[in-house]
């Protein structure tokens, strides 16, 4: 069900509770005023009998008749009694209406007694006078009120039904209104595809949902272009670097096979196709590196980071002849201090990554490898005192293929940095660069254990 009919529903029917409520309550309270006012007329009638027939004993049937045509306000269906001690009708012989003689009890019990038996009600007095005590009983019907009670219900319930009619179409009106900017939102959204990722939604003036709503989508369709933007230049990126190499292979054996030449010619192609052929294994490598960096955490396991900084350090001090690195530790005793969860492959290429390029960007010069361990933080720093990065590359160095400016003669692919950085935040770590150009440049990385 759409929220416009939901709303609608929810609000006819909240509607149509109270309504229900303050009709029934004025049905009740009309209902409960007309009876009592009817029983205080038909008290009036009985006691206005007994005064006349009890004032007067010897006042005649016949007079009373008369008395009582007189009398303006005769009920509907009245009959009035009056009985004696021993419960007979007197003063009045007629005996089509007769009470009970337990009703008559109850009336001298109580005093007073009230009660409705079909359509009927009736009222009972118990009257002392100097001739005696005397039960005076009246009844009638209340043609009036329960022809008006039962009008005033009809009405009542026709009321009910057409405002409720109103009420449905009044709030599917209001609804419509209400959510007419979602409607616009939503058809704004539809016409949005990954190839027209540049387009936003219309955001007004003023900061209710549906402008915060709005302004949230724009977030993440900004976001999802920098994405595609990125992904489009990675993969742009990924096949120059890739048709670079080749090129230069297939190039080196046309011109080779092109004429006859000599043995030690073909030795020196082959070295070259061998080193391009090299290359090409380092970037598929770095690359399949990159995509398979989406691990799952469940496959990480307990790991020491003294014991892996140790060993990219004798790895790279190996990969690379003349370098020199030093490595300086200060950790507390307790090794669970500096263990981590984590996956060994992925972080000892991402600390390779970062150790490698103070190397390479410093010329051999001394690199330092330092760990401390701060409350909660394992921090890994790596320190070289090479050539530095320029303040406008530092935003740019991981974002995969950015090579610094003053780095372009130095070898390379760029992929190196974004991928390291891929692999610490998978392991929730933070990797800051402090540098200054032709001074040196700081790694640090800062686990959380
Ligand atoms: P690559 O080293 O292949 O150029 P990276 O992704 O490893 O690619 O690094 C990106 C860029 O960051 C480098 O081109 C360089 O400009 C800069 N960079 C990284 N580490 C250092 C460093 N230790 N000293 C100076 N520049 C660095």
């Amino acid at each position: 069900m759409k929220i416009r009919d939901r709303l609608s529903l929810q609000f006819t029917l909240i509607f149509a509770v109270l309504l229900l409520v303050v009709l029934a309550t004025i049905y009740l309270l009309t209902y409960k005023y007309r009876a009592s006012d009817f029983y205080d007329r038909l008290r009036d009638r009985a006691l206005i009998t007994a005064q006349l027939f009890l004032a007067e004993d010897n006042l005649s049937e016949a007079k009373f008749r008369a008395v009582q045509q007189k009398y303006p306000q005769s009920l509907p269906g009245e009959v009035v009694r009056i009985y004696n001690d021993r419960n007979q009708a007197v003063f009045l012989k007629d005996t089509s209406q007769q009470w009970a003689p337990s009703v008559i009890a109850r009336v001298r019990d109580q005093g007073e007694l009230m009660y409705s038996e079909g359509p009927a009600r009736t009222v009972g007095l118990y009257y002392k006078d100097n001739s005696g005590n005397f039960v005076v009983l009246a009844s009638a019907v209340d043609t009036y009120g329960d022809a008006g009670m039962r009008q005033l219900l009809w009405s009542m319930l026709s009321v009910l039904i057409l405002s409720i009619v109103v009420m449905y179409f009044l709030g599917s009106l209001f609804a419509r209104i209400a959510l007419f900017p979602i409607s616009k939102v939503i058809n704004d959204v539809k016409i949005i595809r990954s190839s027209s990722l540049d387009k936003r939604l219309a955001v007004k003036e003023g900061k209710d949902e549906i402008n915060e709503l709005a302004t949230t989508f724009n977030n993440l369709l900004e976001h999802l272009e920098q994405s595609f933007d990125a992904q489009r230049s990675f993969v742009s990126n990924a096949s120059h670097e890739l048709r670079t190499p080749l090129t230069s292979i297939v190039g080196s054996i046309e011109v080779t096979l092109g004429v006859e030449r000599e043995r030690e010619e073909y030795k020196r192609v082959l070295a070259d196709v061998l080193a391009e052929a090299e290359n090409l294994t380092n970037l598929v490598n770095d690359l399949f590196d990159l995509s398979n960096s989406n691990i799952d955490v469940n496959d990480f396991h307990d790991l020491r980071l003294d014991e892996l900084l140790w060993q990219v350090k004798d790895e790279w001090s190996h990969l690379i002849p003349g370098s020199r690195i030093g490595l300086h530790y200060n950790l507390p005793d307790d090794p669970a201090r500096y263990t981590i969860p984590g996956n060994s492959h992925l972080l000892f290429v991402a600390l390779g990554n970062i150790l490698k390029n103070a190397v390479k960007f410093s010329g051999n010069d001394p690199v330092t490898c330092a760990m401390t361990v701060q409350d909660d933080k394992v921090i890994i720093s790596i320190e070289d005192k090479g050539i530095g990065i320029k303040p406008e590359d530092i935003p740019h160095i991981f974002e995969p293929f950015y090579r610094g400016t003053n780095a372009q003669t130095y070898d390379g692919l760029g992929i190196g940095l974004s991928l390291a950085e891929k692999i610490l935040r998978l392991h929730g770590a933070v990797i800051q660069v402090a540098s200054e150009p032709g001074k040196g440049t700081t790694f640090s990385i800062v686990f959380p254990v």
